[in-house]
């Protein structure tokens, strides 16, 4: 089971990558069948898409013009791979759950604004504000659509203020948006452990891209891929977190 899961989620990573390629992309529409090189655009064959394998077999280069393909592509499918592991983990690999197939779909979210604010700093409406809906969707029936709604006014509500504060140089309008569907996702208590982590992880990567030179204290980092990853974590063990913090200060 935990070798289905890894390979299913590489095969649903290379989808992701051309997803990711295609909504940044104004010549291909993400519903094109064929897929082809970013470079030469000549269209690609399927011993071509195998996820992980082909860019090894290819030595990392395109088989048509030789040039060279970007490490996203097995980074994002090794990724997607581990990330389904750790969620049908996290189910005892109980996998016909409503919950599962849920964390699953709301991962596939998480990795593209990941992916996508990293390359680009912005978050798309196209990406957001559907799997806003999806995660109302699913709290409502989880019975959570309140703390949910919470946690979006929680994390939107401080990013707006923050947003208006420094007149959108301390955080861009796309993470208000993002917050509104991270909130969704994470609801109320658990949105607190997905702030704090959040905040401590662009941190922490903050100070070492300073120490090595790769960033100076004026460059924007992109917050979007630090959220998303809060999130993830957030969405997993988020509750374990929270009883663990309310444990330590007393309050249980
Ligand atoms: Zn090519």
């Amino acid at each position: 089971m935990a070798l289905v899961s890894f390979v299913f989620g590489l095969i649903v990573g290379s989808f992701l990558n051309a997803l990711i390629y295609r909504l940044g992309s104004c010549s291909r529409s993400i519903f094109d069948k064929d897929s082809v090189c970013p470079k030469c655009q000549h269209v690609l064959a399927w011993s071509d898409l195998i996820p992980v394998v082909s860019f090894f077999l290819l030595g990392g280069k395109c088989r048509y013009c030789r040039k060279k393909i970007s490490r996203q592509y097995p980074l994002v499918e090794l990724a997607t791979g581990t990330i389904f592991l750790l969620i049908a983990q996290n189910f005892q690999f109980s996998i016909f759950n409503f919950q599962f197939l849920a964390q699953l779909v709301f991962a596939c979210f998480l990795i593209v604004i990941f992916v996508y604010d990293l390359k680009h700093y912005l978050i798309l409406d196209k990406v957001v504000l559907p799997a806003a809906i999806l995660a109302a969707a699913y709290q409502l029936i989880a019975g959570q659509l309140l703390n949910g709604f919470y946690g979006a006014l929680i994390l939107s509500g401080f990013f707006w203020i923050l947003y208006l504060l420094s007149r959108g140089r301390a955080i861009g309008f796309g993470d208000v948006k993002l917050g509104v569907f991270l909130g969704l996702l994470v609801p109320f208590p658990q949105t607190i452990a997905l702030f704090f982590l959040s905040y401590m992880s662009g941190a922490v990567v903050s100070i070492i891209l300073m120490a090595i030179g790769v960033k100076s204290l004026k460059d924007r980092l992109p917050f979007g891929t630090f959220l998303t990853f809060a999130a993830f974590v957030a969405m997993l063990w988020g509750e374990e977190f929270i009883s663990w913090y309310f444990y330590q200060i007393g309050i249980r």
